[in-house]
């Protein structure tokens, strides 16, 4: 039974602008190809149907973090895509992985060594991933893995390496000269691969302009609408979360209102109380401090926000806009992704990933009725 009633609001997905941020991005590094990054459910909007979307549009590779996230999304993808672990595999988990069918991205000498292992004894080769370190000290290859298997190329046999890739740790910030040194290390290391693809960038990566942007880019955020580098941005919203009002009352000069009494009221004030709540991704952080808006007026969170609600002053709207059940956008036209998570001292990325499971979702679709061929990976 899917309700529309009784959630903690509408959150609404446009697949349609999903879309068009694919295209926007595949536009901007072409001749390179664009993979999609669904990990995390496609950043909380839904790995399946945002996959599906991006597959009509001409995506062919998708990557999540997990062999956990590969095994649930893998059925749902069509034969002819390749579907990434970013994080790569625990010792013990190869077999699994074969069964899912999902390609590892292999960040160490030890998980180079038991991919090839299996392979040996499966007698077929298996396909593979290699990650650089290129300087982000995360994950992947150090120098000293590097020149271990300079000198022992053998150690990959059994293993069809498919991409070599690394990670910008600065690509939100295009002028930071950590990314030009980054680039030049990979490009160096990655001779050491001969003919193998090549994969850099995430989304701040692929939209910076006069770099080259390898063979496939990796496009999270800025696929679901969130900024690439600072303002303006170019993607399309993605998202618009709306709310519900649960009740409305007036309260006196002097007043506190939620946990602890955090806001008192200097003058009579008209409150609603609204079905969101941290458990439903906002953050909590924003107590008396965000806000929402109703009818294009802005209406400040006034007191703490709790779990399943928080309050708002909403004096200065018209009484026509004010009942229980009225809509409070909390992302849209007024206010987008990137304003909230700066307003909570966050990333989009984490206001996008901890949308809870108490919405109503609706998924309008994208029609792509002429998808450009150029973009077909
Ligand atoms: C999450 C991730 C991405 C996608 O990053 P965005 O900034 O969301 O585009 C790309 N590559 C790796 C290795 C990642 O972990």
């Amino acid at each position: 039974m899917v309700l529309q009633h009784g959630t903690a609001g509408r959150l609404c997905i446009d697949l349609g602008a999903l879309v068009a941020n694919y295209q926007l991005i595949a536009q901007h590094v072409a001749p390179a190809t664009v993979a999609g990054v669904v990990k995390a459910d496609a950043y909380g909007l839904g790995a399946v149907p945002v996959s599906a979307a991006l597959y009509a549009a001409g995506c062919r590779h998708f990557f999540v973090a997990h062999l956990c996230e590969a095994a649930i999304l893998k059925p749902h993808l069509p034969i002819d895509t390749t579907l990434y672990i970013l994080n790569g595999l625990p010792l013990g988990a190869e077999g699994d992985c074969v069964a899912v069918g999902a390609v590892p991205v292999l960040n160490s000498l030890e998980q180079i060594d038991s991919r090839a292992a299996l392979a040996r004894t499966m007698g077929r080769p298996l396909p593979g991933v290699i990650q650089i370190d290129s300087g982000m000290g995360r994950l992947g290859l150090t120098p000293d893995e590097l020149a271990i298997l300079r000198m022992s190329p053998e150690r990959l046999d059994g293993i069809d390496l498919r991409l070599v890739i690394t990670h910008l740790a600065c690509a939100d910030d295009p002028d930071d000269g950590f990314n030009e040194r980054q680039r030049t290390a990979f490009d160096a290391i990655a001779r050491q691969f001969p003919g193998v693809p090549r994969s850099i960038d995430n989304s701040g990566g692929a939209m910076t302009p006069g770099v080259g942007h390898g063979d496939i880019v990796r496009a999270g955020i800025a696929l679901y609408g969130g900024a690439p580098h600072g303002q303006p941005n170019p993607m399309r919203s993605v998202i618009a979360l709306d709310a519900y009002i649960v009740q409305l009352r007036t309260l006196e000069a002097g007043a506190g209102v939620g946990y602890g009494l955090t806001h008192r009221f200097d003058r009579p004030a008209r409150v609603a109380t609204i079905s969101v709540g941290y458990a439903d991704g906002w953050p909590r952080h924003l107590s008396n401090r965000g806000s929402a808006w109703i009818g294009g007026v802005r209406v400040p969170i006034v007191g703490r926000v709790s779990m399943d609600s928080m309050a708002l002053d909403v004096t200065d709207v018209p009484d026509a806009l004010l009942h229980a059940g009225a809509p409070v956008e909390l992302i849209g036209p007024h206010q987008t992704i990137d304003d909230v998570s700066a307003q909570a001292d966050t990333i989009s990325y984490e206001i996008l990933t901890r949308l809870g499971k108490r919405y109503a979702r609706t998924y309008l679709p994208a029609s792509v009725a002429n998808p450009d061929r150029s973009i077909m990976a």
